[in-house]
């Protein structure tokens, strides 16, 4: 049976996704999910789509979201590529950016997705260990066909400065994608750089920000040359009809995404000081989630504990520079209380 499929396939495994349980009265901190409505614009654009518009394929190109990205980056619709959630914006990248003999770059640990979209591609991985408080670390004779860096990273929260990413992108040989999933957390972003380097791409997501995970919306800006190479191998028909109402709306109203970033913002700074009071170690979080390392018991541990008690956080086990930390996403503040309530009452009894 298994000489059916390809020897890369069978030799890979999958990537996991955290879970989606649907118990009633779960508290669910393990997705880096907006706990926040997306823009009221997306209520209304729904409820005026004409199902007969379902009956037509839609925008292979999808002119009208690009518009309101280009006008949002200052740049134009040749720089900007939108696909199918910002996860096939980097599949994209290394089929369009990596030959067969070709390697791709990240650094460990970073997003889990990229070695499993190297394996899906047959390609070499070549990771770079981060230091030990997980800070930049790039050896001097580095190379690689395409580099993933995802900034803030995850699952690490961490924000890597200009210092380090502008130097590194300019003498890089290949095609650097930033990856800023969380960007719209953080204190300053490298947007710009896609614009004044050829070698750059900056990816964004409206899972995060714009808390529309559920319609699968990224896109990447940069150099119209890559971009078009993107266009010309991707499926002809990636963003569906609904996709592309729902973001172009979502997009022209910045006011609500910066109001639930702000919320979830200061709901951070104060999760954060009392988790340090506590006695956690806390990353400096610039995203909307915490990586943390407990006191006096392991993250297994308060994990397992934290699950008895309906909340959910997420856990990477076995790799041993994550082992003994969880990742917390920041949810509404009256999920935070609940949170820091049991964890103080699990401390307390340990
Ligand atoms: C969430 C996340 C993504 C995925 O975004 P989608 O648009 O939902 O596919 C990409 N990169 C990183 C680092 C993320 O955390």
């Amino acid at each position: 049976m298994s000489d059916l499929i390809r020897k890369s396939v069978q030799a890979m495994s999958g990537y996991v996704p955290g879970e989606q349980p649907k118990e009633e009265g779960l508290v669910k901190l393990n997705t880096n999910e907006n706990p926040y409505l997306p823009s009221p614009d997306v209520q209304d654009i729904l409820s005026m789509i004409d199902v007969a518009a379902l009956s037509r394929y839609p925008d292979p190109v999808c002119l009208e979201l690009r518009k309101a990205i280009a006008e949002l980056h200052g740049c134009e619709v040749e720089n900007v590529f939108v696909g199918n959630g910002s996860d096939e914006v980097l599949a994209l990248c290394i089929r369009a950016f990596v030959e067969r003999d070709g390697s791709v770059g990240y650094f460990d640990p970073s997003y889990s997705l990229y070695p499993i979209l190297s394996d899906i591609e047959d390609v070499e991985k070549r990771p770079i260990a981060l230091g030990a408080a997980f800070d930049w670390q790039m050896p001097e004779d580095y190379s690689a066909s395409l580099f993933f860096l995802t900034n803030p990273n995850a699952p690490t929260s961490l924000k890597f400065s200009r210092e380090n990413v502008e130097p590194f992108v300019q003498a890089f040989n290949g095609v650097v994608l930033i990856d800023e999933a969380y960007a719209d957390f953080a204190d300053e972003n490298c947007m710009d750089l896609a614009l004044a380097n050829n070698n750059v791409l900056v990816a964004r997501t409206l899972s995060k920000a714009y808390s529309l995970a559920g319609i699968r919306l990224g896109y990447c800006v940069g150099n119209a040359e890559l971009i078009g190479a993107m266009y010309k191998i991707k499926d002809s028909y990636n963003v569906n009809y609904l996709t592309q109402e729902i973001a172009r709306v979502a997009i022209l109203d910045q006011d609500t995404m910066r109001a639930n970033v702000h919320a979830i913002v200061e709901t951070r700074k104060r999760v954060v000081d009392k988790l340090s009071e506590l006695g956690f170690e806390v990353c400096d979080s610039q995203s909307n989630f915490l990586w943390v390392k407990p006191p006096g018991t392991t993250a297994k541990a308060l994990f397992e504990e934290l699950r008895k008690k309906n909340i959910i956080v997420r856990y990477f086990g076995t790799d041993e520079r994550t082992k003994d930390y969880l990742r917390i996403t920041i949810g509404t503040a009256p999920e935070m209380f609940k949170f820091l309530d049991v964890v103080e009452e699990l401390m307390r009894d340990a």
